[in-house]
């Protein structure tokens, strides 16, 4: 019997499991290759060479030309079967790949008992299409097999482009294994990308040509007096000799792997793993290549493991987070679900601050300050921020994810990129305001270039409140208020939506989509709260969402669930009739919204398609309907039976 689980939790594809094989079971992700570190690995085994001692199970290959090994599986209960592949048709082009899936079909069908196919992992070449994979990988899964192996050439161009792209298409209760020349910087990349299990091999090779790794480097090691100093016992035990004994140099290779995977695990445990990838791009161009390359055709699936909720702080420090996936998501939503109140007849544009959520930053509480003089102002005047990389932001969704916790350095000096980034964000949202309103932007520098960039394409007329100088002096502030007064018509509703309203709705409109804001605040909601704290909302005396300053989320009730319900977003349902305890899990659920995301707000469906919980999902609305495993929603209310 073998298995593999997928745990709680996801950072982009990055998950976290189980596989077990016979007696033995080991967490992934994991690393497979030599290592002294027992337990901690998958190390490599041929029917030959088995060490039945071993605490983990071993990944056995066969060789092509010794096809009755399969007599000996009985000796290999607890090890992870990869099948023979001729290596000479590998050079035979695209007809080959079809012939080296169709071998291992026979293979499994012929050579191995029926019950063993559960442990095989299928090797996929990396020039295999999409049209050649889905045609042999529902063959392979009616099987029972496990999941595949795939190969690195480790030069992290094309050829490695297309294995993460195989990967990307693998069902995914796959348990997904990365062969071949892995270098230590690309282990966070590989484990973002969903791998379970890594190869260090190349600690060896790289021993062998007197190579010392580094999490991102290598050392030519020489002469001890010239190498640089590390603490790892295998050095140490050395230091006072004239060379570097090759079995030295595989234990600190192998040791590398696992300081860096296990760094790697700490970052996706903090929601930090991408922040990690981008930085491993400035250990050599080739890794920057690849990344780059992953984020343009790879961004689809990135995006759809992305927590739509993440840490405190979240650094996006170059190019590489133009268009991380939390990143691109924030800003598609905005442009797609974010609709003004009609009253807003006032936009004004503002800088950023270094501090998050804005609103508590000094030079906001000077600006909310000006804002606040003007008397009635407020219901007609729509505060957007701008900032990069995540374009515009309006004041309502300030607490969202990843606005409320985004660091970037601060420098005044913007590249072309970036404002090019958010000067179409802000031709975007303006087009979203009537023509008659006035656009007052109290900005400088480089968020002054982001507003002249975009003025050719604003059909509003713009004022600008501040000439070449800090929008937080004193003599532009009293500009802005000038300003202000002037604009405000006074002729608005004279009573105006609250703020607490927009507050409310728009996120309503960012996390379920467009519309949801007027359905579950309508009008006549009764909402008390403050605009950064909790606020309720109730409908008819009955509550139906709690907005949460903490994550700028909005939290449903079963009422609130049945509300939006009409929207067909958000959905999850299981085959059942009342939600029992506080999870539904992944085995229940056969259909669900594929554009939920992990930490998204969702409505659980029963079998007769009544609404019967609300809660929190735990992984991509595909994975529910994919996987059999797995807690798939957090209940936060339900009926109870
Ligand atoms: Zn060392």
């Amino acid at each position: 019997m073998s298995l593999f689980q997928i745990d709680r939790g996801h950072d982009g594809p990055a998950r976290v499991g189980r596989i077990k094989v016979g007696e033995k079971e080991l967490k992934t992700p994991v690393l497979a290759g030599p290592s002294s570190i027992q337990g901690s690995h998958l190390d490599y085994g041929t029917i030959s060479r088995l060490d039945s001692n071993a605490e983990s199970p071993m990944l056995v290959t066969f060789s092509f030309f010794s096809r009755d090994d399969s007599t000996d599986l009985a000796s290999t209960p607890d090890s992870l079967l990869i099948p023979p592949v001729p290596l000479a048709l590998s050079e035979l082009g695209h007809d080959a790949i079809a012939l080296i899936l169709e071998h291992q079909l026979e293979f499994i069908t012929q050579s191995l008992p029926p019950d063993v196919s559960a442990r095989v992992l299928v090797r996929i070449p990396s020039d295999c299409s999409e049209e050649t994979l889905s045609k042999y990988v529902p063959q392979f899964v009616k099987l029972g097999v496990l999941g595949a192996a795939l190969s690195f050439d480790g030069l992290l161009g094309m050829n490695d482009l297309n294995t993460l792209r195989i990967r990307a298409l693998l069902p995914l209760q796959w348990l997904v294994v990365a062969l071949g020349r892995v270098s230590p910087s690309f282990i966070p990349l590989l484990h973002y990308m969903g791998f379970d299990v890594m190869d260090m091999g190349h600690a060896l090779e790289a021993a062998a040509q007197r190579e010392r790794l580094w999490p991102t480097s290598t050392e030519h090691v020489s002469t001890v007096s010239e190498a640089r100093f590390c603490p790892c016992p295998s050095c140490s035990s050395i230091a006072v000799r004239k060379s570097f004994p090759t079995s030295a140099l595989e234990l600190h290779n192998t040791m590398v792997y696992h300081l860096i995977l296990s760094e790697s695990q700490s970052a996706m445990r903090s929601g930090q793993l991408r922040w990690l990838v981008e930085s491993m791009t400035h250990s050599s161009p080739s890794n920057a290549t690849i990344l780059r390359m992953a984020d343009t055709s790879l961004s689809g699936f990135m995006e759809e493991f992305t927590p739509t909720s993440g840490p405190k702080h979240l650094p996006l420090i170059g190019p590489e987070s133009y268009n991380s996936p939390a990143v691109k998501r924030f800003r598609e939503r905005v442009s797609e679900r974010y609709t003004p109140p009609e009253v807003k007849s006032v936009v004004l544009l503002l800088p950023c601050s270094a501090r998050k959520p804005y609103s508590d930053s000094k030079t906001h509480r000077r600006f909310l300050s000006a804002i606040d003089s003007v008397p009635g102002i407020r219901g007609e005047l729509a505060e957007v921020i701008l900032t990069s990389p995540l374009g515009v932001v309006p004041r309502e969704l300030e607490r969202m994810f990843p606005a409320s916790s985004y660091d970037i350095p601060v420098t005044g000096t913007w590249d072309f990129e970036e404002t090019s980034i958010a000067s179409q964000a802000l031709v975007t949202h303006l087009t979203k305001f009537s023509e008659d309103s006035v656009v007052v932007a109290h900005v400088s520098g480089g968020y002054m270039d982001i507003v002249k960039m975009a003025e050719p394409e604003i059909r509003q007329g713009i004022i600008y409140t501040t000439v070449d100088q800090s929008p937080t002096r004193s003599d532009s502030l009293e500009a802005l208020k000038e300003t202000l007064r002037d604009v405000h018509s006074g002729s608005g509703k004279t009573n105006p939506p609250s703020y607490l309203q927009y507050i409310l709705r728009s996120t309503a409109d960012y996390q379920f989509g467009r519309g949801a804001g007027e359905i579950l605040v309508p009008d006549d909601a009764r909402i008390r709260g403050k605009p950064y704290g909790t606020i309720l909302c109730k409908v008819h005396g009955e509550q139906v969402c709690a907005f949460i300053g903490d994550t700028g989320m909005l939290s449903l009730t079963l009422a609130g669930g049945k509300l939006i319900r009409p929207l067909e977003r958000s959905w999850v349902r299981f085959e059942g009739d009342r939600a029992k305890g506080g999870s539904i899990f992944a085995v229940g659920i056969h259909k669900a919204d594929t554009s939920i995301r992990p930490g998204d707000e969702v409505i659980v469906l029963n079998s007769s398609d009544e609404v019967v919980a609300v809660g929190k999902s735990e992984m991509s609305g595909r994975e529910m309907c994919e996987l059999t495993r797995g807690r798939a929603v957090s209940i936060r209310h339900k009926l109870e039976a």
